[in-house]
């Protein structure tokens, strides 16, 4: 039966070390500052900005958010996000996705500063991601990475099967993985006979958004097993993409859901804000 990935547990070890290192740059007068913009009122939307508005507050960052009505013209959004650009108080900057159909969202991103931009999400981070080079990794991700660094879990030259290849959770993270000498293969919905993947997985990712996608007979015995997706059941229960009971009589390492990925993302974004602050203050000490 699998050892639990407990995603709480991880997030608390990131954050104490977050307390830290924000402590550390208060001390040289910088409080790192997150700026979160969200239009429209998405219900899924709002919360995730409270609690990153809460991990902020909890490990000691300042954060502001700026909430813009559905149809607020994008050169308004786009205005703030150039002001915020300028802003010495603002070291991350964030615009809560998806943005309303009438936005261009490609462009809104490309409007950040690339030094503030935490979520990893402009062009240029995702191009010095592929290059192995970036400071801001997509903090899904990022999170996932953590959490098998957390419990001592080998990568490289592991068969990594990542299932989901969306630009914010399954491209950046089979990036991440090859970086780290994984060899990495990428499934999604067109995938044929998704089976003949994941069965060959030493660690496998599944970030589809799809109920009971995985089930014991595609995963290798003694397989990694992290579930990235969050999926709401008629009945109200929260539930992955892994049929979690079936899965951990199999698997060495599982993530559950809730409790697993969820914490770690917000997590990371901490960890982004505060090494944004950190940089952006050695920058201006020269
Ligand atoms: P997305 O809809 O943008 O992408 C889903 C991907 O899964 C696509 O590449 C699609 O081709 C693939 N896919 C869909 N059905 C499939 C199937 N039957 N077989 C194989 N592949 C299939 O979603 P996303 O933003 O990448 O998010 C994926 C899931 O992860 C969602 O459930 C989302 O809620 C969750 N998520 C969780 C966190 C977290 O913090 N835990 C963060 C982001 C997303």
């Amino acid at each position: 039966v699998a050892k639990i990935i407990d995603g709480k547990a991880v997030a608390q070890h990131v954050r104490a070390q977050c307390r830290e290192e924000t402590a550390a740059l208060k001390a040289r007068g910088v409080t790192p500052g997150l700026a979160v913009i969200i239009v429209g009122d998405n219900p899924a939307s709002k919360v995730y900005v409270a609690n990153k508005v809460k991990a902020c507050t909890e490990v000691g960052l300042h954060s502001t958010v700026y909430a813009f009505a559905a149809d607020t013209p994008d050169a308004e959004v786009e205005a703030k996000i150039l002001a915020l650009n300028a802003d010495p108080l603002v070291h991350g900057i964030l615009v809560q996705l998806p943005l309303p159909k009438h936005f261009d969202a490609k462009r809104v991103l490309a409007a950040i500063s690339v030094d503030k931009d935490v979520d990893g999400f402009h062009l240029y981070n995702v191009g010095a991601l592929a290059q192995g080079e970036t400071v801001f990794p997509p903090c899904t991700p990022y999170g996932v990475s953590k959490m098998l660094e957390y419990e001592n879990i080998p990568i490289e030259g592991q068969n990594v099967v990542v299932v989901g290849a969306s630009n914010i959770v399954g491209k950046p993270m089979a990036m991440m993985l090859m970086q780290r000498d994984a060899t990495v293969c990428i499934c999604h919905a067109k995938t044929r006979d998704l089976a003949q993947f994941t069965i060959l997985a030493d660690i496998l990712v599944v970030a589809a958004g799809v109920p009971n996608l995985i089930l014991p007979q595609m995963v290798r015995t003694g397989a990694v097993v992290i579930d990235v997706g969050i999926n709401r059941l008629p009945d109200g229960r929260l539930v992955g993409d892994v049929d979690f009971e079936g899965v951990r009589q199999k698997a060495s390492y599982i993530s559950p859901v809730p409790g697993g990925v969820g914490p770690m993302t917000i997590t990371m974004l901490v960890h982004n804000t505060i090494q944004a602050a950190r940089r952006q203050a050695e920058l201006a000490e020269g």
